[in-house]
């Protein structure tokens, strides 16, 4: 018998061999204390990221967004439920190699930039890699870091501001040091908390133009959570949380 021949052009969008999923939540619930009962908020969560793609999570305040975030970030355990990445599951594992997992392959960017106001941006940009290394290993790699830092605040528009603090910045450029931050140490996922949420709606476009630009580049896979609806639509995908699951709202063609 002959090997059938796959053809090099494919056009309808079912043939089209998409990369595997890269990380995964399944069936994850989480529920919060709240005086003597137990308040679900994720009620059986599935959702998957296949790398180099940009979904947005949209939902009310108070729907849950945050949380799945942490859950799939690896910053809170999920009550019933797994996160997979790679298809390997990484929620169960002991709290030091969640650590280690955690800090190789996400990066994440807050609504409120959390950044270090004594420290300039270099200096804050460097900090995760200051944190993950021995003092010893950092000092032998300072100049490489430090070149890889100038290229990330390059990257994000800020090469003319690495010497200034914070409090000189303004917003936008505070959310640009801190996704330039989540970067430094090339992680696989970034994972957004409403990153647009503390800015004007001018300049909430161009971080978001920044992460499109991030994401389109460098294939840098994109999990965001925003509450505004045109910001979340022009990801490839948007998807919803509402009384505890995921629907999903919109698909790029
Ligand atoms: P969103 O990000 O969609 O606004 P969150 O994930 O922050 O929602 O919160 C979902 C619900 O869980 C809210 O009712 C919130 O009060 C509750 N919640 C979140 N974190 C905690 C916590 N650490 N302890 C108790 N309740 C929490
Ligand atoms: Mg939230």
């Amino acid at each position: 018998m002959t090997a059938t021949l796959v053809p090099q052009m494919q056009t309808s969008r079912e043939s089209i061999v998409l990369p595997p999923p890269q990380l995964s939540a399944v069936a994850i619930e989480k529920a919060y204390r709240k005086g003597s009962h137990q308040v679900p908020v994720l009620r059986g969560v599935d959702i998957t990221l296949r790398k180099g793609e940009l979904v947005s999570i949209i939902g009310q305040s108070g729907s849950g967004k945050s949380t799945l975030l942490h859950l799939i970030g690896l910053l809170d355990t999920p009550d019933v439920g797994e996160v997979l990445l790679d298809g390997q599951r990484i929620d169960d594992l002991p709290a030091r190699t969640r650590d280690e997992i955690r800090n190789r392959v996400f990066g994440f960017v807050f609504q409120f930039y959390h950044l270090l106001p004594e420290l300039n941006l270099m200096e804050n940009v460097l900090s995760p890699l200051m944190i993950r290394h021995s003092v010893w290993s950092y000092w032998q790699r300072r100049r490489e870091f430090q070149d890889r830092a100038k290229e990330i605040l390059q990257k994000v528009g800020l090469s003319h501001r690495l010497t200034h603090r914070p409090s000189e910045l303004s917003g936008g450029e505070m959310q640009r040091a801190a996704i330039a931050r989540s970067l430094v140490a090339r992680p696989d996922v970034l994972l957004a908390d409403e990153p647009t949420g503390n800015l004007d709606a001018g300049t909430g476009q161009e971080i978001i133009d920044l992460l499109h630009k991030l994401n389109d580049q460098e294939q840098l896979t994109i999990l965001m959570v925003t509450h505004d609806p045109l910001i979340a639509e022009q990801a490839h995908r948007t998807v919803k949380l509402c009384e505890g699951r995921i629907q999903l709202v919109k698909e790029a063609a």
